[in-house]
């Protein structure tokens, strides 16, 4: 069955203004499971409106506890569907239903609990001084747009939309083309959760049409975003002569750094999933790993035996390691990129081929994970975002080339460390050209601490107080006082 998904506009639902729809593909099975609302200028216009109005309502004179209150209804809400939810999302995406309902949907849930709790305890500054006193206010910035991909839709979405709200910000979101379905599920939660008609617009669409206006409208006076480097230049071309506030959150090829000190089972198993989780479709994915020479000939085989286990296909069986790709056209993209790198001097060792899956899976954009080696860590393919089931494994005789190899990218998001050595780990944590450097783990995660890219993987952090400061003005208040009566 095809449904119809609409944009939601001060608290309804409602057809793009001029009526043109765009279909949405469940990737793993060539499907079309939705219609969906395509976007444009005056969509956006319409959602500018509602939220502004809700920003001159009650709304904008509510209090923390109020918003705090409704996110965490919210959440509850969430969990409570989580089978529901992660059921769109694996549809949305092809990604496993098992991860979608072990990872993104309990993402969802915390990024809403977190920031309810947030901004019940947040503090601001107070600056006494000879004569007066300063006081910090934070104020909503006003009408804030978030534009979101589709590699963890509800996840990223929820982590913008939760500390917006939490500051008392009205909110339009444009989320991926290719991932409409939950978006359209949360803009209902929200209004169950009693959030006032126009505090959460939601326009479907695409980037260049939807999203592009939303940048483009005057009244809105924040822009968060999350995609690849290149949209994000775009986005910053358009947004940075109107002075609007700005978080970009970009692309990344991260490196793994294996040394021979390391936990050697941990090591191939950490360095197996940074690479493939969510189908190695994750900004933070660890693309590419250097190991330590006098480990890498163990190092080759363990990783290749253990990427070989994973089991890609019908992203509904419990047995599911690996799902589709996002899009047919993605997986052209990934299969580019592993010619490439035969024509690099590259050897793969493992994957790259389309499995072969019964009807329906037959039609999806399914790729075996694959692992290349021989490839010189300053190639194509081991420098540029591939965003696919793709690692390129690299030998290194020093901590100092191994540091240099690491940095040598434009990109500079995260990175993980696999090693015994304190000083070193603690070493490498100040020399790496990243904003997130993992010891012994990836993607452990704590709402608390910054989360963000150097280089060409972005501008600005979000997470905890991060995500408040950015979706607030902070004003100071002098009041002057009299020292004698
Ligand atoms: P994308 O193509 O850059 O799209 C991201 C979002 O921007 C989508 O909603 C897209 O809409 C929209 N968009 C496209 N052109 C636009 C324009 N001119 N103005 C405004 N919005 C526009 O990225 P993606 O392919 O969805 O996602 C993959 C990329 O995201 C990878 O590079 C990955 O590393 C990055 N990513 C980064 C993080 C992080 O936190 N650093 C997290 C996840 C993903 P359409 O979908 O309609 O094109």
């Amino acid at each position: 069955m095809i449904i119809r998904l609409n944009h939601w506009i001060a608290g309804a639902t409602v057809d793009a203004a001029d009526g043109r729809t765009f279909d949405d593909v469940n990737p793993a099975t060539g499907e079309v499971i939705a219609q969906v609302a395509r976007g444009g200028a005056e969509d956006i216009r319409a959602a500018v409106q509602a939220a502004r109005s809700a920003m001159d309502g009650p709304w904008g004179r509510s209090s923390a506890e109020e918003r705090a209150a409704i996110l965490e209804a919210a959440a509850t809400a969430i969990e409570r569907r989580t089978d529901e939810l992660a059921e769109m999302e694996s549809q949305d995406t092809g990604k496993p239903l098992a991860q979608a309902r072990k990872i993104d949907i309990p993402r969802a849930v915390a990024n809403m609990r977190f920031f309810a709790g947030a901004v019940r305890y947040d503090e601001t500054g107070f600056y006494p001084m000879p004569g007066a006193f300063n006081y910090t206010l934070r104020k909503p910035v006003g009408v804030v747009g978030l534009i979101t991909p589709w590699n963890l839709p509800l996840y990223l979405l929820t982590w913008k939309v939760a500390p917006a709200l939490a500051m008392g910000n009205a909110v339009v979101a444009k989320p991926s083309e290719l991932t409409p379905l939950t978006a359209s599920a949360l803009a209902q939660i929200l209004g169950e959760a009693g959030l006032p008609d126009g505090a959460f617009n939601l326009v479907h669409g695409l980037g260049a049409e939807a999203g592009q206006a939303l940048v483009e409208h005057p009244e809105v006076r924040g822009i968060s975003f999350t995609g690849g480097t290149e949209t994000g230049a775009a986005v910053a071309t358009t947004a940075a002569p109107l002075f609007k506030k700005l978080s970009l959150e970009l692309g990344g090829k991260n490196p793994t750094l294996v040394f021979a000190d390391c936990d050697f089972d941990k090591a191939v198993a950490g360095s197996c999933r940074a690479a493939m989780t969510n189908q190695g479709q994750i900004c933070l994915s660890g693309s590419r790993i250097l190991v330590e020479r006098s480990l890498y000939q163990r190092f080759l085989p363990a990783l290749v035996k253990r990427v070989e286990s994973l089991q890609v296909g019908d992203p509904s069986k419990a047995e599911t390691h690996m799902g589709s790709l996002i899009s047919q056209e993605h997986r052209d993209k990934v299969e580019s990129y592993l010619e490439l790198a035969r024509q690099e001097g590259g050897t793969i060792l493992c994957g790259g081929k389309r499995p072969q899956l019964p009807s329906p899976f037959d039609q999806g954009a399914f790729l075996q994970p694959a692992v290349i080696a021989d490839l010189p860590h300053d190639s194509r393919t081991a420098t540029e975002e591939i965003f696919g089931p793709v690692v390129s494994v690299h030998p290194f005789d020093s901590e100092d080339e191994a540091v240099k190899m690491a940095n040598s990218v434009r990109y500079g998001l995260s990175a993980s460390v696999w090693t015994r050595d304190l000083d070193r780990a603690h070493r490498l944590g100040r020399r790496l050209e990243t904003g997130m450097v993992w010891v012994n783990t990836w993607l452990l995660r704590d709402l608390r601490v910054p989360f963000g890219g150097v280089k060409n993987s972005g501008v600005g952090r979000e997470g905890g107080r991060w995500s408040m400061e950015f979706f607030s003005e902070a004003t100071n208040i002098c009041v002057a006082v009299e020292e004698e009566a």
